[in-house]
């Protein structure tokens, strides 16, 4: 099933979200001549602004689309595309609105392989799981016949996309995150959500990023009102582009239309070349 063109779209809730677990994949893909789309489905506005002289409440919306923009061109993929959602309100979102906006751009950019978050959005975040949702809905109905008319302007050509596959990280990755033996978690609403790992077994597709490692940092780095000046990492940067949990990324396949791996697979468009 030869393809003159590989396309991955990458779809995700908030600038940064990309950064920390597919930043390299999509570097790696679009280096090697892939066509590679990045779609979010806010502006991040509700996120906090580490570096205060950078941005204000009004205005942080627009700062985070310039920093993904940044982001986008360092990995060396097409300029980031926004759903327009507001952050930290996709769960009331109108999903067959949202559903049908994100079935028009899988129809334009005829992607074969989609990443994505997995059900449990990494630590529970609530716009990582209706994200996930989503896109598990729109991988069925782009291949659907239905124009959608009411939430479709006339984009009817059906598209099926050939892999559906989740971001997720490994519960090794996980332990070694963790502190004083307490589970890692990050902060929501007052209460610590745990970060959930899954088992190696249950991992099917590990991306070497290795290469990539030094273009996945100044990715990251883009976000400053995210991670500020320093990154995530300080003065250890160095030591984290040889980290072995920072040279590699992990998928899980959610949903396939070309067959499914009897061994871990080191490529996201196994079966597609
Ligand atoms: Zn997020």
């Amino acid at each position: 099933m030869a393809s003159s063109t590989l396309t991955l779209m990458a779809f995700f809730a908030h600038p940064d979200d990309e950064a920390f677990g597919t930043g390299g994949t999509l570097a790696k893909y679009a280096a090697e001549g892939c066509d590679v789309h990045l779609v979010t489905a806010t502006r991040g506005e509700a996120g906090e602004i580490v570096v205060p002289d950078l941005a204000t409440p009004a205005n942080l919306p627009q700062v985070r689309e310039q920093e993904l923009r940044c982001a986008c061109e360092i990995y060396g993929i097409y300029p980031p595309r926004f759903l327009d959602y507001p952050d930290g309100l996709l769960p009331i979102i109108h999903q067959g609105q949202a559903v049908g906006k994100l079935v028009g751009i899988i129809r334009e950019l005829k992607p074969q392989v989609l990443i994505t978050f997995g059900a449990d959005g990494i630590y529970g975040h609530y716009d990582h799981i209706a994200v996930h949702r989503w896109a598990t809905i729109a991988f069925e109905l782009a291949a659907d016949a239905d124009c959608f008319p009411d939430q479709l302007d006339g984009v009817c050509e059906p598209h099926q996309i050939s892999k559906l596959y989740f971001r997720v990280l490994s519960e090794e990755r996980i332990a070694g995150m963790s502190e004083d033996g307490k589970p890692p978690s990050v902060m929501m609403d007052g209460v610590p959500f745990s970060i959930v790992g899954q088992p190696r077994e249950e991992i099917t597709t590990v991306i070497d990023v290795s290469h990539y490692v030094e273009t996945k940092l100044r990715g990251l780095e883009c976000h400053v009102t995210q991670v500020g000046y320093d990154n995530l990492f300080g003065e250890s940067a160095k030591e984290v582009l040889q980290e072995p949990w920072f040279r590699e990324e992990t998928f899980t396949l959610g949903r396939s239309r070309v067959g499914w791996p009897e061994e871990v697979e080191t490529d996201l468009f196994a079966q597609l070349r």
